[in-house]
């Protein structure tokens, strides 16, 4: 019998006795990372384990995630559209999740459903991993969506200069600067928000960013948030210019590289958030275990 039926993209657990089963949700699912990814921080720290995929239906995440669990599944990642039902499932929540307001991460804990958010830290990781230095950076945010809310709080820790949140719709970007203003102040971080037009505006943007991030969902259209105008005033050679989107050179890269600006994708963070899973899901002892930069080597070989 095959574990995971390929028709639905099921993982049942109750098929693999005396294994933990873990697996991804989301929808689509079919070209995620994650089980090969996970596969390998198993092998590196000889782990027994069995990581698949669920392709839930639209409404049907707390429906798939609970039967998941019913079955003896030990643990959930949780992409795209399903973060928010996410939140909504988990029983307890991490302070991290509870700021990012999305969770990515589900296990069972202490009998109750605990929701945590790897993202922001798995984007730190991957910056640092890089020699980024995000401590008195002026960084430049793109998008006000999930992925952006996820990671304002772990950048806020790292004590940049400015975070500059800009977004096509500015509201979005305003609240999000009122939610965190009171961690940007504790960690003395200048916090604005803008829309993505006045990027365009010289004035208003002073210099050049030494960080910019595309947390926007742009890239999985071939479009860029920025206009030409909007990237000549924001790179130039000393940026690092991060797109979350991940497996293509986007037009945001190549407008930063036209600047001379270093770019990436975001395969790292993808890598990362998911070895901070592992060692929630199997102990943060097995942290030496596993290397992570070597899987993220592995992936793009
Ligand atoms: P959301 O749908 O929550 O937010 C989308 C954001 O993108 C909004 O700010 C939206 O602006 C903006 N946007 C969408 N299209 C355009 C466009 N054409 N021009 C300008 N802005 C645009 O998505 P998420 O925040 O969850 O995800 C964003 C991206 O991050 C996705 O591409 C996702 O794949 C990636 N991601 C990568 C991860 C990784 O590990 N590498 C982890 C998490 C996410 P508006 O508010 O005005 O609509």
């Amino acid at each position: 019998m095959s574990p995971t039926n390929s028709a639905d993209m099921y993982t049942d657990p109750s098929l693999f006795p005396g294994v933990d089963v873990y697996a991804v949700v989301g929808n689509p699912i079919g070209h995620s990372k994650s089980p090969v990814i996970h596969q390998r921080f198993a092998e590196q720290a000889k782990q027994k384990i069995y990581y698949g995929r669920i392709r839930a239906e639209l409404g049907g995440f707390t429906a798939a995630a609970k039967s998941f669990f019913a079955a003896g599944g030990k643990g959930l990642n949780v992409t795209v559209p399903f973060k928010l039902d996410a939140q909504e499932y988990a029983e307890v929540l991490t302070p991290r999740a509870q700021l990012a307001g999305a969770v990515n991460t589900l296990y069972i804990h202490n009998g109750k459903i605990l929701g945590d958010n790897t993202d922001g830290a798995g984007l730190v990781r991957d910056l640092l991993a890089q020699g980024i230095h995000i401590q008195g950076a002026r960084i430049l945010l793109l998008g006000a969506g999930g992925a952006a809310r996820g990671v304002i709080g772990p950048l806020l820790e790292q004590c940049p200069k400015q975070l500059m949140i800009a977004n096509r719709s500015s509201a979005k970007a305003g609240d999000l600067v009122r939610l965190f203003e009171g961690l940007a102040k504790t960690h003395g971080v200048e916090m604005t928000s803008h829309s993505l037009i006045t990027l365009e505006d010289q004035e208003k943007i002073r210099s050049p960013f030494e960080l910019v991030i595309n947390a926007t969902a742009a890239g999985l259209s071939d479009e860029s948030p920025l206009s030409a105008q909007a990237a000549h005033n924001i790179f130039s050679p000393s940026s690092f210019a991060y797109d979350m989107v991940y497996g293509k050179t986007t037009t945001f890269m190549q407008q930063a590289l036209q600047r001379g600006a270093r770019v990436s994708d975001g395969l790292g963070m993808l890598v990362e958030q998911a070895a901070d899973a592992f060692l929630i899901w199997r102990g943060a002892e097995l942290s030496q275990a596993i290397d992570p930069r070597l899987v993220l080597a592995e992936l793009r070989s």
